[in-house]
């Protein structure tokens, strides 16, 4: 797989968009937008009716339990609420790189250390991460994992 079939099959965009308004609720730090269509399938079945059909800011701190919240209805759901655990929060276990694989942090530096990946393909196809990618869907950001999991390579190679 080359870089131009991975960003067709899940590297969308979504416009950012930065205001005042979009400061997370309870820890003040600003928040990136994800969609609808993601919050809808993040959110525990038992909460879903609760959510609207607004775009949601994530919060994006690691210390602060608040997850999706919508400035405009001050409706906020917290880590516990949501269907798989948030990787960037504190405590999250599994911390899932790749949702749509189910590949976690430990496994993609598991490739690095032990199984001799050094480039983001040889990860790929060691840990099979980025298969059948439905990020709009699955990823909590509702955008591609290639820069998370990028991130976990480096962090693999500085433990070389
Ligand atoms: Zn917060």
């Amino acid at each position: 797989m080359n870089n131009d079939t991975m960003s067709k099959s899940c590297c969308g965009n979504i416009n950012e968009e930065f205001s005042e308004e979009n400061l997370c609720p309870v820890c003040g730090k600003k928040g990136t937008l994800v969609e609808n269509f993601t919050v809808k399938h993040m959110v525990s079945d038992d909460l879903r009716e609760q959510i609207g059909e607004d775009d949601y800011f994530l919060c994006m701190s690691e210390e602060c339990d608040v997850t999706y919240y919508n400035p405009k209805t001050e409706i906020k759901f917290n880590k516990q609420q949501l269907i798989v655990p948030m990787w960037y929060k504190k405590d999250a276990n599994p911390k899932y790189v790749c949702y749509c694989s189910k590949v976690t942090e430990e496994q993609v530096i598991n490739a690095v250390l032990k199984e001799g990946a050094s480039t983001m393909q040889e990860v790929l196809n060691v840990t099979g991460a980025m298969k059948n990618a439905n990020c709009r869907k699955n990823n909590p950001l509702g955008k591609c994992c290639h820069k998370v999991i990028q991130f976990a390579v480096e962090k693999g190679l500085l433990m070389r």
